[in-house]
């Protein structure tokens, strides 16, 4: 039955963005409690100027980066927009080559130069194509792959991505947007140039993110104008939202409390695609057996429409999504499917779950017993 209350729905769509975290919601009351400009010198200024510098701090603890190489913007899109754009500007005759499955903020831009390297049915990127088009004219400036994909999870091998470009020349930008918060991340293990991260996806704010850019010597600036960010990136600085991302990084980041939630998560997941492949057995769950982040199912149902399914979960108070959240006010068969060669008939009707901090064993049971419901009625 439709619960109305929203507070009451189970929410099953963390991939498009996460519930708030209490501590980032009182961490950015606090902060809006006062007028903080952190570029003033008084009081208030300073406090702005150590809430900005905490957050610094604890993300770069959590992607091991410099402090200083971090700069805060707006979230992920503007991260991606900037790295692109920053390279097909600075190397006009230059290629760059990102994934297939990227998110639209990367694949969709209107840059000339960008080629696509193709992936498996995991969506995993082909490393040999990878090496190929490294080895053509003209030559690469930048090789830009996503740490696990927003539809299916799937991780990509980036340590073998990043010896692959540097040992041609290349420099690596990593969208880390659903790996934050959800796998240990050590920008400088994996050889990650440069690397994009947003903060609603772990319980922050929305609207915030970062661009972090190790140590490769390349600054992208996105926004001119006053000297914020030390001139990478104009524009008073969103104090309470980057309060409200340090106070998530601290929960979701911190070492412990991650490799239980990992746990947990995947627990909660083998469950739930193991009731899914009972209920229906002829359901394709997409890079099952791929490395994948802890928290998505991506599952398509042979004959069903994912518009339809869609309503009908939300009529239960379920709230799941189709493929891409980006694209979630219009159904259609999305461009991770295709390339991952998924036939456009199945992959419309295709289905994403994914949990998080608040995710309990009853949600994903009660959408256990929505979905067998909602499949009856789909056969009849
Ligand atoms: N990259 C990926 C992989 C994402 O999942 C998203 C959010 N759907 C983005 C980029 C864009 O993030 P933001 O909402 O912070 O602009």
């Amino acid at each position: 039955m439709a619960n109305n209350d929203l507070t009451k729905r189970i929410y099953l769509d963390y991939n498009a963005t996460s519930p708030l975290r209490d501590l980032a919601r009182t961490a950015i009351m606090d902060a809006h409690a006062f007028p903080l400009n952190a570029s003033s010198v008084h009081a208030y200024g300073r406090m702005g100027r150590k809430i900005i510098e905490d957050t610094r701090a604890h993300l770069s603890r959590a992607i091991n980066c410099p402090a200083a190489q971090i700069t805060f913007n707006s979230g992920a899109t503007e991260g991606n927009n900037t790295v692109i754009n920053h390279f097909a500007q600075t190397y006009p005759k230059e290629t760059i080559l990102i994934g297939a499955t990227e998110h639209p903020s990367i694949h969709d831009l209107p840059c000339a130069n960008i080629k696509t390297i193709p992936t498996d049915h995991n969506g995993v990127v082909n490393l040999d194509a990878l090496e190929n088009m490294l080895g053509a004219e003209p030559r690469t400036s930048l090789v830009s792959v996503m740490m696990a994909n927003n539809e299916t999870g799937t991780l990509q091998p980036l340590k073998d991505i990043t010896t692959l470009a540097h040992s041609k020349g290349a420099l690596i930008h990593c969208d880390a947007t659903q790996g934050l918060g959800r796998i240990h991340i050590d920008m400088q293990a994996l050889g990650i140039d440069l690397m994009t991260v947003s903060s609603h996806k772990i319980g922050g704010p929305q609207g915030v993110g970062a661009l972090a850019v190790g140590l490769c010597g390349v600054s992208p600036i996105l926004l001119h104008g006053g000297g914020q960010e030390k001139k990478q990136r104009a524009g008073t600085e969103n104090v309470a939202g980057i309060a409200g991302f340090g106070a998530a990084i601290t929960q979701a980041c911190d070492a412990d409390i991650l490799t239980h939630e990992q746990q947990r998560l995947e627990g909660l997941r083998t469950h739930l695609e193991k009731a899914i492949m009972d209920t229906c057995p002829n359901a394709i769950i997409h890079a099952q057996n791929a490395a994948r982040i802890p928290n998505t199912t991506l599952i398509s149902i042979p004959g069903a429409k994912a518009e339809s399914m869609l309503m009908a979960f939300d009529l239960d108070g379920i709230a799941i999504s189709n493929g891409s959240a980006c694209s979630s006010g219009t159904v259609k068969a999305s461009h991770v499917l295709n390339a991952m060669g998924t036939e456009e008939n199945l992959a419309k009707g295709t289905l994403r779950i994914s949990t998080g901090w608040q995710t309990t064993q009853g949600d994903i049971d009660t959408f256990i017993q929505s979905f067998t419901k909602i499949l009856k009625r789909i056969k009849k």
